[in-house]
């Protein structure tokens, strides 16, 4: 039976409650290695190396250098291990002012200057980004990613209908107003960014009736480009779709619902300097 491990970087451990939630690796895997879960002194040799959490101490960075090791294959999962999510909330400056009052507390790991990506440092083979990814990407993960089958946003994975008649005036907030069933969210005035966001999830936020936030990460399209390509697209939908001012839509953008995600995914990555420089993450490595 073939051995995975998941290495917990500074996340919040929601990657791992989904892979849980997708028991149908059971009968195929052992998992070796997961905190969480599975203690152990050290990752163990193993097939696959699921990387969880962002490089955000000292500690995370010790840890993933020698995990890679004992790994044929490595896998970034998550917004954290990819794009920031919440670890990188750390480089803003009131949230690492409050951190660094840990001086005097000599048990917790030193902070590194800034977060990164674990691509930072070690090679990965394939990125799986979503927060958390949903347990069907796992299982495609651990059991075959090449013949994984994904719309190439979320809006084609959606199912509400877009209508161009009807046009908002401005925006409604996110828990606001009554959500009609069928009718694309953006027509109803919510801001929802599954137009530009990679699919692969099957929309399971606006088909529930809540804008799609883009934790999945700009589709392939965007994905090599800077985030502010994805930026101007999202916008493009928008001056389209609704009569609401550019700038009502910019600051909805730039909301801290969506700033956790929007401009994460290609801006921490340019800043993948410790490995050697900057290089696009190849689509062809994200599922
Ligand atoms: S914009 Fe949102 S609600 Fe509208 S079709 Fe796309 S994902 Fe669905
Ligand atoms: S619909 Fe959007 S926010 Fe929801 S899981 Fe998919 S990409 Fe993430």
């Amino acid at each position: 039976m073939k051995r995975f491990a998941v290495l917990q970087l500074s996340g919040c451990a929601g990657c791992e409650v989904a892979l849980l939630n997708a028991e149908a690796w059971v009968a195929q895997y052992r998992l070796v290695y997961m905190p969480l879960v599975v203690s152990a002194e050290d990752v163990p040799e193993v097939d696959v190396l699921l990387i969880s959490g962002g490089v955000r101490t000292d500690e995370d960075l010790y840890k993933l250098r020698r995990a890679v090791k004992k790994a044929q294959q490595v896998v970034a999962v998550g917004t954290c291990a990819i794009s920031g999510g919440v670890a990188n909330l750390g480089d803003r400056d009131d949230v690492r002012a409050l951190f660094l009052a840990e001086k005097d507390r000599p048990h917790v790991p030193r902070l590194l200057p800034k977060s990164h990506p674990a691509d930072a440092f070690v090679t990965v083979d394939l990125y799986v980004p979503g927060c958390p990814p949903t347990s069907e990407l796992f299982m495609a993960v651990l059991t075959n990613p090449h013949d994984f089958q994904a719309s190439k946003v979320v809006c084609q994975e959606c199912g509400r209908q877009k209508l161009k008649d009807v046009k908002p005036a401005h925006l409604l907030g996110f828990q606001q107003g009554e959500v009609l069933p069928d009718v694309c969210l953006i027509n109803q005035g919510y801001l929802c960014v599954g137009s530009s966001t990679r699919g692969g999830c099957r929309a399971p936020c606006p088909r529930a009736g809540h804008p799609c936030v883009g934790c999945r990460g700009p589709s392939d399209v965007f994905i090599e480009k800077e985030s502010a390509a994805w930026f101007t697209s999202i916008k493009r939908v928008f001056a389209t779709m609704t009569n609401v001012p550019e700038d009502e839509i910019e600051r909805g953008l730039r909301s801290p619902q969506l700033a956790l995600f929007l401009f994460q995914f290609s801006d921490y990555a340019d800043n993948r300097t410790v490995g050697g420089g900057y290089h696009p993450r190849p689509k062809e490595k994200v599922l």
